[in-house]
């Protein structure tokens, strides 16, 4: 058994093909790069049952992953993240089979720690010593951490509005961080430059084959989790669309395997009022988005106002007959906080948008009352803190309670 089936790189455009063993950003058409595995000779040598036992991550899968040599393998642990049934909030939605993939038990607190881990390792295999990324934040402090545990150096740009606790995670992991005033593709202008002029290795979002790799372990974990059934409806925040078309690929690739039956979830492009280039792609039926000016969201991973991989996340909601949604941001905390009260998870804006979108097409009857939903929540609330406006009394040392109307019923 090898420790990995990868195979080659190839370009979903223009099928040009590339060779895995040394490095490689975008192919010559400008279209991001997928890996290929021997789909084949795995399916002949690899089991389901062989899971049983393994760690508890998403190395797990690591046949399936592009990672040649367990010794590069950089990891905190990440993956097989918890499976939670919603069940009171799935009856407030008339919803009676919702789950809740819960991202936001990993390190960094957010799935970016999936795309950093398998990223990471594989830029160690191929002796990278120096990396630069545009972030909205989550991805930078996940690379930057994950790049110091492997000794890569990194240089990290973001918007002065991205959430503080990851520009202090990426300081604190001793990246070279700048803040631009600008949203994420001003700073991915200013990474261009920077790889030009330095020579470092682009992984801004989709611009390397390997990220998508980590996040698409997602997608394989829901269906292990669900005894190898697949559910009906997988939504999920989407910004680059990279955890999107990552499902999907591993959908696929465990249907070639014979894991899984022909049946496909259909996938819903979940994304704010505020930046919604997919959804106004996806109701114009359109096979790429158009840039989204001024893009504004309280959910700051997905304020991406034009993603290279957007003619991946489309195909992967048509192939599915799948939907994109867009939700308001008011709205968002409302069920930010629904989901406090009725479930006992802090979750993060992102996670709260994917469910409130879960609500709307319930409502409209997209959803199925007996159908079963999975909502990503991409990452931890605690790493917004500012996000939620509290009100609280504030009592003086010698006082009593008196007021109890602060006190929500159940
Ligand atoms: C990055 C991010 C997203 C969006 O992920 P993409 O793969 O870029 O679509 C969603 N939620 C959170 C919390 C994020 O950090
Ligand atoms: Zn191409």
């Amino acid at each position: 058994m090898k420790f990995s089936y990868i195979s080659h790189l190839y370009c979903p455009k223009c099928s040009s093909t590339y060779d895995a063993n040394i490095i490689n950003q975008l192919c010559e058409c400008g279209s991001p790069l997928l890996v290929t595995y021997d789909l084949p000779a795995l399916a002949k040598n690899w089991k389901r049952s062989d899971l049983i036992g393994r760690r508890n991550d998403l190395w797990r899968y690591h046949e399936l992953l592009p990672v040649q040599k367990e010794e590069n393998v950089v990891s905190m642990g990440e993956g097989m993240t918890p499976l939670v049934a919603m069940k009171a909030l799935g009856e407030h939605m008339g919803i009676s089979q919702l789950y809740m993939k819960d991202e936001g038990i990993i390190p960094t607190g957010t799935f970016k720690a999936r795309g950093a881990a398998v990223g990471i390792s594989k830029a160690q295999e191929l002796g990278i010593k120096e990396l630069a990324m545009p972030t909205n934040g989550n991805a930078g402090a996940a690379w930057s951490l994950y790049a110091s545990r492997s000794g890569i150096m990194s240089t990290i740009v973001m918007p002065v509005d991205a959430p503080k606790i990851t520009r202090n995670e990426c300081a604190s992991s001793g990246a070279n961080l700048y803040l631009v005033d600008g949203v994420i593709s001003d700073a991915g202008k200013i990474v261009a430059q920077a790889v030009k002029d330095y020579n470092l290795f682009d992984v801004s979002t989709l611009k390397e084959p390997y990220r998508i790799e980590g996040k698409k372990t997602m997608g394989i974990e829901i269906v292990e989790q669900l005894q190898w059934e697949v559910p009906d409806v997988i939504l999920y925040p989407t910004g680059g669309g990279v955890g999107l078309i990552g499902i999907y690929k591993a959908l696929k690739e465990l249907q070639a395997l014979g894991w899984i039956e022909e049946k496909m979830p259909r996938l819903v492009a979940v994304q704010s009022e505020g930046c919604a280039p997919i959804v106004k792609a996806w109701e114009e039926q359109k096979t790429e988005s158009e840039f989204w000016n001024d893009s504004e969201t309280i959910a700051f991973g997905i304020n991406v106002p034009k993603a290279l991989g957007d003619f991946l996340v489309l195909n992967a909601v048509y192939e599915t007959g799948g939907c994109a949604v867009s939700v308001n941001d008011t709205a968002v905390i409302e069920e930010q906080k629904q989901i406090s009260q009725k479930e006992g998870a802090f979750i993060c804006p992102e996670g709260a948008a994917a469910f409130l979108a879960a609500r709307q097409l319930r409502n409209e009857g997209w959803i199925k009352e007996n159908e079963t939903v999975v909502v990503l929540n991409t990452g931890a609330g605690i790493k917004y803190p500012d996000t939620v406006d509290v009100n609280v009394p504030i009592l003086n040392k010698h006082e009593t309670i008196t007021d109890r109307s602060n006190v929500t019923s159940f």
